[in-house]
């Protein structure tokens, strides 16, 4: 395993009581500027952040799980990153791709081609978030294929604009008031093995949501299926093996195009570049973004060229899309990646995770499942003896946390799930010790 180095010590230290008196006072700056409905999940504020560290305003040292939601997987400082993006700012901050073209987004667009599931011909259009390339994948989709209707899967997350809103389950918090929504967005229920009945194979779970479509919607007027291959804030959910093939076939024989919406699982995330590499699926069309470009803005979707070049010129694009600084952000983080074999990385964080944690997850009362791949796993609490959802543990639990220095993100629609998602360089002993706060505070919730 390459060896990485650090800036800052990579160890878990408390100077003060969380939030120490520096974050306390700039949270009642924020309270009096910053919109309510930007809530955040810390109460630190951050002042510098190196491998598995984030450093507050009060000297405290947390261990990040987090990543800032799966984004920082090279670290939020990485040095390939940072050296790439000093050099490209300083030529130059902005032309516009769709004004003055420049050879890094063609780079990027190169990768991708060849990073992504399946030999085909492809093509590649840069974005600035993760909302935006789905968006935009539904887009081509609906030209490609001279239809309208785009089907998802119950827990979906796909984003916070007017159709990735629709696209998305939960309403509550990010759809509440929201409305009205995208039409021709069909919901149908995902392969969720821990709460579907038992035994339920993937092909069984994909024949359940596939005739909802037929009966439905009509196979003859779907555009695109839209999946994470493995759910994100939905809940980490890892559909049973065969879903992910029985949907991707369907979509060939009815000529709808398949969407890997890999925003959250993709670029290493979860032990392969792509999740959907683990069953073997190669996608019509993959969105990305979060971990692209250790932290920059920066999305896309990349996919087969024939459907990919079936929008005409200049029907797609934006302003700030494929930015300059965050395409050379995206070449150090892809470089990164490859040269300490960051995609081995994750699944030897599995391994620390399970073994850590494997033991309190089968006695604790309220852990009904843990699950997941590579450094992307979760677990979902429940009431005692049922499968009944259990919020209030996995809040008590990441709160005790917390306290302690480990900051670690809870999700699911019913929000009884801590996932993990720590930075993909971070040291194994930093997480050993991160783990083992995280794996007394189970014990103690649960007992
Ligand atoms: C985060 C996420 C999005 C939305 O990305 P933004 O950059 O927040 O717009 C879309 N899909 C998935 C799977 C995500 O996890």
């Amino acid at each position: 395993m390459a060896e990485i180095e650090y800036r800052l010590p990579q160890k878990r230290e408390l100077v003060t009581s969380i939030p120490g008196p520096k974050s306390q006072s700039l949270a009642e700056r924020r309270a009096q500027t910053v919109a309510a409905g930007v809530a955040s999940s810390l109460p630190v504020f951050a002042d510098e952040l190196d491998g598995g560290v984030i450093k507050d305003v009060d000297g405290n040292q947390m261990v990040d799980l987090g990543s800032g939601i799966a984004v920082t997987s090279v670290g939020a400082s990485n040095p390939k990153v940072v050296a790439r993006v000093q050099d490209a700012v300083a030529k130059f901050t902005h032309t516009c791709f769709m004004v003055t073209p420049y050879e890094d987004y063609v780079a990027v667009g190169e990768k991708m081609a060849q990073l992504t599931p399946g030999s085909f011909d492809k093509r590649t259009a840069l974005f600035t978030s993760g909302s935006e390339a789905v968006e935009n994948a539904v887009k081509i989709a609906r030209v490609r294929t001279k239809r309208q209707a785009v089907v998802v899967f119950d827990h979906a997350y796909h984003g916070r604009t007017n159709l990735t809103m629709a696209m998305t389950a939960k309403v509550m918090p990010y759809k509440q008031g929201f409305g009205p929504f995208a039409n021709e967005v069909y919901r149908v229920p995902m392969s969720y093995p821990f709460r579907d009945p038992e035994g339920m194979t993937g092909t069984e779970a994909a024949k359940r949501a596939l005739t909802m479509v037929e009966k439905q919607v009509g196979a003859e007027n779907v555009a695109a299926v839209v999946i994470e291959p493995i759910q994100g804030e939905g809940g980490f959910i890892v559909p049973a093996e065969g879903f992910l093939p029985a949907l991707s076939s369907w979509c060939r024989e009815n000529g709808a195009v398949f969407v890997a919406d890999e925003v959250q699982a993709g670029i290493a995330r979860t032990g392969a570049w792509f999740a959907s590499e683990h069953e073997g699926v190669e996608p019509d069309l993959v969105t990305f973004a979060k971990g692209i470009a250790g932290g920059m803005p920066l999305s896309g979707v990349v996919g087969r060229a024939e459907i990919m070049d079936a929008v005409h010129p200049g029907g797609l694009g934006g302003t700030y899309g494929g930015n300059p600084v965050a395409c050379a952000a995206a070449l150090g983080a892809l470089e990164a990646i490859e040269e300490w074999d960051l995609v081995a990385r994750a699944q030897e964080i599995e391994k620390v995770i399970r073994e850590e944690l494997g033991s309190v997850a089968e006695s604790s009362p309220v852990v009904g499942d843990l699950r997941g791949r590579g450094a992307m796993i979760a677990l979902e609490f429940v009431k005692p003896g049922t499968t009944e959802p259990n919020p209030d543990a996995a809040k008590q639990i990441a709160a005790r946390c917390l306290e302690q220095g480990v900051a670690i993100l809870t999700c699911g629609t019913y929000g009884n799930i801590v996932r993990l998602l720590p930075p993909l360089v971070i040291d194994m002993d930093l997480l050993r010790d991160a783990l083992g706060v995280f794996a007394a505070a189970i014990q103690e919730v649960g007992a």
